[in-house]
């Protein structure tokens, strides 16, 4: 966060000519640490009252007999918006939190399979009264080496996702395949879909094809961009393929490095 900040562009001529230019980015980098700080300290400064305000209604909510029905509305709207912002908090400082870490190669072995059982019943969990079908399709045996509640954040923000934007009743495929160059782990849906301009968009932070709908559903805009900066830690990638009217699929696409082959021991692999 101190020191100089170089950012290097190098174009080859013909004739083993080079240009090298060197630009001086240390009041951007100044910058957006000043902005990454803000964001971090007014979440957190935040965060304490909505808890205590989310805790008094929860009480008020369940032990209070005889409030008349209009009090009772009010406190039940009051109740709703209270945790979403409380969500756009957490949102928030996870946010900040992934944006400020370094990429490491280290990280734990994850079980990837006996992990989307896990997610399986998270993803029940988020679908509620609405009882979507959870596929679970895990076609490898594959480990990944990285931060398991970094990846859980990403995949949960995933299903929650698909959970909202499709009908109650349809299917959620969650799957784990491997690939030439790595490994796959997708969530399916059979929602709504999206027109294909968006898609660049949608890891941008507060980027929304239908706001109304988002902030109904209890989204806070910041889904897709926890997804996107988890996944950049692990040197992945989050890819979309989307069919407006029938439905859409996100993957996250691993490298052969964070890939663990779990029948290859070390002495194996050393051989
Ligand atoms: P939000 O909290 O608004 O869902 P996200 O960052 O998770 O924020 O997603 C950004 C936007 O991308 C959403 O508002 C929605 O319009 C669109 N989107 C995300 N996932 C899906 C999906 N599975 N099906 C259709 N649209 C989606």
């Amino acid at each position: 966060r101190s020191g100089y900040f170089l950012q290097v562009a190098m174009t080859v001529f013909g004739r083993g000519e080079r240009l090298l230019l060197l630009r001086d980015v240390t009041r951007l980098q100044q910058l957006e640490s000043m902005r990454q700080d803000f964001v971090a300290n007014a979440s957190h400064e935040l965060k304490t009252p909505l808890t205590v305000l989310k805790g008094h209604l929860e009480n008020i909510l369940a032990f209070s007999d005889n409030l008349s029905p209009p009090v009772e509305k009010a406190l039940h709207s009051m109740d709703h918006q209270t945790r979403r912002m409380h969500n756009l908090v957490n949102d928030l400082l996870l946010l900040t939190r992934l944006d400020s870490a370094q990429s490491s190669d280290s990280g734990q072995d994850i079980d990837i399979p006996n992990f989307l059982q896990q997610v399986a019943s998270d993803a029940l969990e988020l679908s509620g009264e609405e009882e979507h079908n959870i596929v679970i399709d895990c076609q490898t045996d594959l480990h990944l080496r990285g931060s398991p509640g970094e990846i859980r954040s990403a995949i949960n923000n995933l299903v929650f996702n698909a959970v909202n934007y499709s009908e109650p009743g349809s299917d959620i495929t969650i799957s784990w395949r491997a690939i030439d160059n790595g490994a796959v782990l997708s969530v399916q849906d059979q929602g709504l879909g999206i027109d294909q301009h968006h898609i660049p968009r949608l890891t941008e932070r507060f980027y929304r094809v239908d706001a109304g709908r988002s902030s109904d559903r209890g989204g806070t805009g910041l889904g897709l961009a926890i997804v996107k900066h988890a996944l950049q830690l692990h040197n992945a990638r989050l890819d979309v393929s989307s069919e407006k009217g029938k439905g859409s699929t996100f993957s996250c696409i691993f490298p052969k490095a964070r890939v663990i082959d779990p029948t290859r021991t070390e002495e194996a692999d050393e051989l």
